[in-house]
């Protein structure tokens, strides 16, 4: 099932229209919704809300499907992926406090009403 629209345009707003996923092809350019965490099977939207999407190009999006080795572990440490908990509620819960670092750098957290905050936080 795909992401309402109106949750596709909350989350491109947010992040700016920038992919956050930023990978080697990138396009730069966002256009689309990327689930941080897979959906696993049946498609649950649980996992549709803001906190658990970040803006992508298409190019990243099927790329990060595909992402093995240190490239996904890079992934993971930058908080593009999220790993499945025992729950999709317990995966959406673990979108909200793993932050996500952009291209940049900078240091997201990813709020449910569709804002994100900075964090200058050093430990983070
Ligand atoms: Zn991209």
């Amino acid at each position: 099932m795909s992401v309402p629209k109106r949750l596709v345009k909350t989350v491109l707003e947010r992040d700016q229209y920038e992919c956050m996923i930023a990978g080697p092809r990138c396009l730069g350019v966002a256009t689309e919704p990327d689930h941080r965490a897979n959906r696993g099977m049946g498609g649950s939207t649980v996992l549709d809300k803001p906190h658990c999407l970040i803006a992508a190009c298409g190019i990243c999006n099927g790329d990060k499907t595909a992402a093995t080795g240190a490239w996904r572990a890079e992934l993971i440490e930058r908080g593009v992926i999220v790993e499945k908990a025992a729950t999709n509620r317990e995966t959406a819960l673990r979108c909200l406090y793993t932050p996500v670092v952009d291209r940049r750098g900078r240091l997201w957290f990813l709020l449910p009403g569709g804002t994100r905050v900075e964090s200058t936080d050093p430990l983070f």
